[in-house]
């Protein structure tokens, strides 16, 4: 099968072949890991403006739970399917046990468009899931959160509804909500800070001086604009390119990041910023810069631009952006790659600080959360390097063997296997 159309879960699966092939798992522990502990699929039936009732699908996935309650993200798409849940599931396992949280993966979905659902009908399809699956979620159990079209404000209508079934107060059953109903300072930059803390350990084990270094940003929402503005910030880097869906600019002399999110907001692009010249998505990543930062879409570096990729450290903010054999080419070129489940692992930290404020019924400052992700991160990166330190691996690998053998000691120390 090419590297293109594989099938997301199948390729989890494989990732997952080879970690456990190098760690000498047996049999029984890495068919455990191969596949979810549990798995529902529910049907949601919704009451539409027009009077008219209308059947969604839902799933939840909770993929393993040894390490502690499964916890992952809840999408609202189109084309959520059981494999991509699996698969996005079978990932959520390995980023928490390669952030040491005491936690396991999940994740779930609806197959809908929510871009055609007006907010009341949006507010009862998120009542309908929460009421079909609120009988596997609880704070010890499973824990979703926010991903693809699902927004604090979902989260919130879903936390209301459970405690409507519960008859009292949970609402550590689910993070990513608004600070109003116990949601964690330092949501916001999360995936972007982390991302920032994880790059300056790298260039900091290499010997690479990252105060006044050119760095180019793929993606310019969430997570790349905090990026842009939190690496000028905290590394000094100067942010040369950026770009999003409607393409791309550059200036050599670098962009005032903050200047270009006040354009972004009022233009809804970056591009046309004053100053700066044109660029093409796939120039932007083949720019010669110490960081480069993929920040939009999966599948971006492949075999066929992996030659060209000039970065010394590339920190994968999106998920998936390099395929497998791109992987290979950028280990052999000596490309440090900071894998997507590392690198973006801020968000579920943070949701994680969010479960234990919620638990405890105590808030902490921004400044505590944003020091404590730092430890993690930190601590996080340093296993990982360790690892690859030892066994000659990139650090996708390295990261995988870390993760891997973290969940399976879990297993077998329970007695599973
Ligand atoms: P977003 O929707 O806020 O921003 C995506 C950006 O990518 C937009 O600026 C869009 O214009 C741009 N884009 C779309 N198509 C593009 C193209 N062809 N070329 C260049 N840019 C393009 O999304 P986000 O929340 O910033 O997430 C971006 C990536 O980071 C995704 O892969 C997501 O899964 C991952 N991620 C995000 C978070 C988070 O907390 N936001 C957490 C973990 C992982």
């Amino acid at each position: 099968m090419s590297e293109e159309n594989l099938n997301p879960f199948a390729m989890a699966q494989e990732q997952l072949d080879e970690a456990a092939r190098r760690l000498g798992l047996d049999r029984a522990t890495s068919d455990l890991l191969r596949w979810p502990l549990r798995e529902y699929i529910v049907r949601l039936p919704v009451r539409m403006d027009d009077g008219s009732v209308k059947v969604f699908r839902g799933y939840r996935v909770q993929y393993n739970d040894a390490r502690g309650p499964t916890k992952g993200g809840l999408r609202f798409h189109p084309a959520e399917d059981r494999n991509t849940v699996r698969a996005l599931a079978a990932w959520m396992t390995w980023k928490t046990a390669v952030m040491d949280l005491p936690l396991g993966g999940g994740k779930g979905g609806v197959t809908c468009n929510p871009k055609e659902l007006s907010s009341g009908e949006l507010e009862r399809l998120s009542r309908s899931y929460m009421g079909a699956v609120a009988r596997m979620l609880s704070g010890t159990k499973d824990v979703p959160a926010p991903d693809v079209y699902t927004t604090p404000q979902v989260m919130a209508w879903m936390m209301d509804e459970y405690e409507r079934i519960a008859g009292e107060k949970h609402p550590g059953v689910i993070t990513g909500k608004p600070i109003a109903l116990g949601g964690s300072q330092g949501r916001d930059d999360a995936t972007a800070r982390g991302g920032i803390y994880v790059t300056r350990e790298a260039a900091r084990v290499q010997g690479i001086e990252l105060c006044g270094a050119d760095a180019a940003i793929q993606g310019f929402g969430n997570a790349g604009q905090f990026a842009a503005l939190l690496g000028a910030d905290l590394l000094g880097l100067r942010i040369v390119a950026v770009s999003d869906s409607r393409g791309g600019i550059y200036n050599p002399k670098g962009l005032d990041t903050l200047a270009l999110v006040r354009h972004k907001r009022e233009t809804g692009s970056v591009y046309g910023f004053p100053g700066s010249d044109d660029i093409s998505n796939s120039d932007l990543l083949e720019l010669d810069v110490t960081v480069l930062f993929p920040s939009a879409l999966e599948g971006v570096i492949t075999s066929k631009n992996a030659l060209r990729i000039n970065a010394a450290i590339l920190c994968e903010l999106a998920n998936g952006p390099t395929t497998p054999a791109a992987d290979q080419i950028l280990h052999e070129r000596g490309v440090c790659v900071l894998p997507d489940f590392l690198a973006n692992a801020g968000w579920v930290t943070v949701s994680y600080f969010e479960q234990v404020q919620n638990a405890y019924n105590f808030y902490w400052s921004l400044d505590k959360v944003q020091r404590l992700l730092d430890e993690r991160m930190t601590k996080a990166f340093h296993d990982v390097w360790a690892m690859r330190q030892q066994e000659g691996v990139h650090l996708r690998l390295a990261a995988y063997l870390v993760a891997v053998r973290r969940v399976a000691e879990a297993c077998k120390m329970r007695g599973w296997c």
